[in-house]
């Protein structure tokens, strides 16, 4: 077990042998829930650690530093964003309860994050950042939160976001899907893009997160769902035969009326039910896996195509595949960027390809940036592609103006 001057030391360390790069300092508290009376046996300490260290990648590290609590040093992080995206894993690791042979016990991970240079430059600086925002997070209802830098947060602000969202800043952009089998065009996935007069581009898993993270993912889902909807009704008119992909956050789901409101804008739109398919990511449904089945199944009924996004990156159970109503299976980029030069990820994708077709879906894969992939993909019998090579994301005027007019 380390002190926190060793810690502080090993932070150190890791600065110096960043050269320049960022790196993450991560507290993280495991508790049991809603079950005192059983303490952290062995066994459950080890299925813990172990689930900890699977979540992170081979370079980062893991120190114990108090009972069921860890500091973790992630080098080599792109910033913030991507160091929450790593808590992101942690939390979602531990949705599955532990079976300890007696009982499931299911335990909460509570995490603060600082990242080097943001929010400091000494293992102290940033171990005060991480440990504020430890408390921030038991506090509020989040499993993790950032430091603050000097007392306020320098990316993105909740405010900015709204004002975004109310006066429509926001803009829908397509990325063709391609059609492997018949070597058409399929249709297109829409991503919001969001151009901040003073930030810039921002990262749309930035503000996507931030939007879940707060109550304004409500407001951009309306938005987003009403943006891509008009824009496939213009597309329809020329070439009815498209489908287009809309993410939608499983956060949603808890609103009331939430499977009326896709209906209805579907119906205002004029957009058949059975041209748009709705994208939730493997991790996300798992959070909360027994309302998302439920509203899943409903939008279903309706006609809607559900789409399993970033397949097998969660390090969830297949078992929930026969519980959700999804028509497509859509492999991680991760996968399908190893794919030339790894024979297991090749073996991999192949076996994801084959389970996705014994399951009655459609099995897309994305992020394919070369035509090496794409031939690869489409002889491991794969049906649809989407990245680079066949086009990145362009705004949706540009999108339909392309598109051959097929209505005379
Ligand atoms: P995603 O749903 O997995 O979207 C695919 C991401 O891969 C997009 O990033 C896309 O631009 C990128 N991409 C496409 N082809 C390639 C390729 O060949 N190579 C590489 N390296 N990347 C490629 P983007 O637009 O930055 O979006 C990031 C994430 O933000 C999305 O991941 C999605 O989770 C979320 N997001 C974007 N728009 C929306 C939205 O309207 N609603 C919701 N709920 N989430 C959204
Ligand atoms: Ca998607
Ligand atoms: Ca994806």
């Amino acid at each position: 077990m380390l002190t926190r001057k060793d810690v502080s030391h090993e932070i150190a360390g890791e600065i110096r042998a960043a050269d320049g790069g960022s790196v993450a300092v991560l507290l993280l508290r495991l508790r049991r829930y809603r079950q005192e009376h059983i303490l952290f046996d062995n066994f459950l300490n080890e299925t813990v650690t172990e689930r900890v260290k699977q979540s992170l990648r081979p370079e980062d590290r893991v120190f114990e530093i108090g009972e069921n609590r860890f500091a973790l040093l992630l080098p080599g992080v792109r910033g913030s964003n991507h160091a929450q995206l790593a808590a992101n894993r942690l939390v979602r690791s531990f949705v599955e309860p532990i079976n300890n042979g007696v009982q499931q016990v299911q335990v909460m991970p509570t995490i603060g994050i600082a990242v080097y240079p943001d929010h400091g430059d000494t293992g102290e600086q940033l171990l005060d950042g991480a440990e504020s925002a430890f408390e921030q997070a038991s506090l509020s209802n989040d499993r993790y939160a950032l430091a603050q830098i000097n007392g306020r947060r320098r990316s993105i602000s909740y405010d900015a976001l709204r004002d975004a969202i109310q006066q429509n800043r926001l803009e829908v952009n397509f990325q063709p899907i391609w059609n492997m089998r018949t070597n058409r065009l399929f249709g297109a996935e829409s991503l919001a893009r969001w151009s901040h007069p003073e930030f810039g581009e921002v990262n749309p898993t930035e503000f996507v997160l931030l939007a879940e993270q707060t109550g304004l993912i409500t407001g951009f889902t309306r938005w987003s769902l009403n943006g891509t909807l008009r824009h496939c009704a213009s597309a329809l008119a020329r070439n009815p035969d498209l489908h287009f992909a809309i993410n939608l956050s499983p956060r949603v789901f808890h609103d009331p009326g939430v499977v009326e409101q896709i209906n209805g804008a579907a119906q205002i739109w004029e957009v058949p039910s059975d041209r748009i398919v709705l994208e939730v990511t493997e991790s996300a449904v798992m959070e909360d896996a027994e309302i998302s089945a439920r509203v899943l199944h409903r939008l279903r009924e309706i006609g809607f195509g559900i789409a399993i996004d970033d397949f097998g990156i969660g390090y969830s159970t297949y078992s929930y595949l026969k519980r959700f109503p999804a028509t497509e299976l859509k492999i991680d980029q991760s996968f399908v960027r190893d794919l030339a030069v790894d024979p297991r990820s090749a073996n991999l994708v192949r076996s994801m390809v084959e389970l996705g077709h014994s399951l009655m879906m459609r099995v897309v894969a994305e992020g394919v940036e070369t035509p090496e992939l794409a031939k690869l993909l489409g002889d491991m019998g794969c049906d649809l592609a989407q990245g680079y090579w066949f086009g990145a994301p362009v705004t949706a005027e540009v999108f339909i103006k392309g598109l051959p007019d097929s209505s005379g």
